[in-house]
């Protein structure tokens, strides 16, 4: 058994965090919200009020936050992580972030001798619910050993990427070649739609085909094709455009101080963000599918 502090206990982080208690782990856990903390609660994780209470003692930290500037406040605050956990504790960052903050984490753990491992994850709501996610680890290797040991209940698959900001850049890079997936599907369906081809016709082709990916064969946005896809459920998400903007638009910021071009992955982030700006983040990231149609118009979606 071992005592593993959680910081963030929403969408993943809730889920996440059960299957660490099914393991036999002792979790404390933490999030700013009293609603989130009751309900990890009847998890069986123990709900506490600040995250020193959940940092003291404890030999992991698990950090499950929204963005970079959060992750950077809980480590380095006042009363945060680093002001509480013992040397030599193990933290694991699953948070999706820029590659800045994942070097900036690397950097400040190190120098006050924590160690630290990227550790962000793949699979969504669903894969954390059912404790099949992805891990993407990066880190020094003594360290990222340990790592995958503590996140195997959770997990599908364990990668253990390379060294520090490995496992946060190779999500990033995925989840870009996923947005530029997703735009070749959505202007492949379309053209196929306006050039009249039968929907399903044109899918059992692509499948097939040069023009096959795990974005078409998952999520197809016309109705009625591929079962479980957004398309069929009026584009309510299963991966909602405000998730994909942000993981693009980290890819992005990444490819521009690399010097790589992106033009691709730029124009879906510009898409997405289009999505975001009409109100439309909280649907599903495969409603870009409507830049693409003639009229604006998405077989499948009510406009709303
Ligand atoms: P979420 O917003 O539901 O959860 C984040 C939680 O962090 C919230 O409950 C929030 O209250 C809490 N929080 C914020 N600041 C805090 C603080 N100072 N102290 C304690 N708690 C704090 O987000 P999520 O969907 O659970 O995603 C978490 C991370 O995982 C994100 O970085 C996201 O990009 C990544 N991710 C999400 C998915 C997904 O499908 N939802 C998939 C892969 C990766």
């Amino acid at each position: 058994m071992t005592s593993i502090a959680w910081i963030g206990l929403g969408n993943m982080g809730s889920r996440m965090s059960a299957h660490l208690v099914s393991a036999g782990h002792d979790v404390r856990g933490y999030d700013v919200v009293d609603a989130l903390r009751e309900g990890a609660a009847e998890h069986g994780v123990t709900a506490v009020g600040s995250i020193g209470e959940a940092v003291d003692g404890a030999e992991v930290v698990i950090l499950s936050l929204p963005k970079g500037e959060h992750v950077r406040a809980v480590l380095a605050e006042a009363d945060g992580v680093f002001d509480h956990a013992a040397p030599g504790t193990l933290i694991l960052d699953t948070s999706t972030v820029d590659l800045d903050t994942s070097r900036w984490c690397h950097g400040e753990a190190g120098s006050r001798g924590f160690r630290f491992v990227d550790s962000p994850v793949s699979g969504g709501t669903q894969g954390a619910e059912a404790g099949t996610l992805a891990f993407m680890l990066g880190g020094d290797a003594a360290d990222v050993a340990d790592a995958k040991e503590i996140v195997t209940p959770m997990a599908g698959n364990v990668l253990a990427v390379g060294e520090a900001t490995h496992g946060i850049a190779a999500k990033l890079v995925n989840n870009m070649m996923l947005g530029v997936s997703i735009l070749a599907m959505s202007e492949g369906s379309q053209l196929a739609q306006q050039l009249g081809l039968d929907p399903q016709a044109f899918f059992e082709v692509a499948r097939v085909s040069s023009g096959d990916s795990w974005a078409l064969r998952t999520w197809y946005p016309v109705p009625g094709v591929v079962p479980g896809a957004a398309a069929n459920f009026n584009f309510d998400a299963s991966f909602s455009a405000m998730l994909a903007h942000k993981d693009v638009t980290l890819a992005v910021a990444g490819a521009e101080a690399a010097g790589v071009s992106v033009p691709a992955a730029t124009l879906i982030r510009d898409q997405l963000q289009r999505l975001l700006d009409d109100g439309f983040g909280g649907k599903d990231c495969t409603l870009v599918v409507r830049e693409a149609s003639p009229d604006g118009s998405v077989l499948g979606w009510d406009g709303r």
